[in-house]
């Protein structure tokens, strides 16, 4: 099989990956794999079954009974399917947000999920965005784009999301989980969130996402071109 493309972005909660990676990979034509998006269907499973994120037995007791799907509509948006449900509405909320960041913490977790995302990755051409695809996931990436914002930043936007979906948000309160989920996965022993030396450092802070779409593109067409 030809050796496929990828593009490994990874960065903090709310640096903008997500809509960035979706835009990127529709307009390039490749698979777009929201790797947050499975640990947050896993974080989602062990709520319905009442285990606690940071109960490594729970976790380990339970893991093998969930099977997790992901399927693509036609408009490209990445579906998640939780044991044949998809669950890709449920695992939107700052609940799971936290519990995801704790969830991701496991061994057990990590392994089931590596094995997942780079099997997508040898079969497509993708935009993967998470904390340790450049680092862990992909490390022979063909283009490694880390992507930041400062923490107020990021806040700032997560309120607007949120009252853009007619959600109440206090930014302090926004603020405060931001920060105490980079110290989770920065902190955390297994793949905790670093940008590697070979990685392209983007900092969005006073970019709009017009700018840093145009950015990427340069960095990635250097990249694809050399
Ligand atoms: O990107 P998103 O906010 O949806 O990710 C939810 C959580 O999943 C993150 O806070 C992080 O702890 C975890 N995650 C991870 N590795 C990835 C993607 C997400 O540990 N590649």
């Amino acid at each position: 099989m030809e050796k496929k493309i990828s593009i490994a972005i990874d960065g903090p909660a709310g640096a903008g990956k997500s809509t960035i990676a979706r835009r990127l990979a529709q307009e390039m034509g490749y698979r777009y794999v929201d790797t947050g998006a499975i640990y947050r269907t896993v974080a989602y499973f062990m709520d319905l079954w009442g285990v606690s994120p940071k109960d490594v037995d729970g976790v380990n007791r339970y893991i093998d009974e969930l099977t997790i799907g992901i399927e693509y509509d036609e408009d490209g948006v990445q579906h998640m399917i939780m044991n044949g449900m998809d669950v890709t509405g449920d695992i939107r909320t700052q609940e799971i947000s936290q519990k995801a960041s704790l969830i991701s913490a496991h061994a057990v977790v990590r392994e089931m999920l590596l094995d997942m995302q780079r099997d997508i990755a040898r079969q497509y051409d993708v935009v993967m965005d998470g904390r340790d695809i450049g680092s862990v996931v992909l490390p022979k990436a063909t283009v490694k784009i880390f992507l930041t914002a400062s923490a107020e930043v990021r806040a700032r936007r997560r309120c607007n999301e949120l009252a853009a979906k007619g959600q109440k948000a206090n930014f302090d309160q926004v603020l405060k989980e931001i920060q105490q989920r980079d110290y989770q996965d920065t902190h955390r022993e297994i793949a905790p969130l670093k940008m590697t030396r070979d990685s392209v450092k983007l900092d969005t802070s006073e970019m709009s996402i017009e700018e840093v779409i145009a950015a990427m593109k340069t960095i990635i067409g250097e990249k694809l071109g050399a």
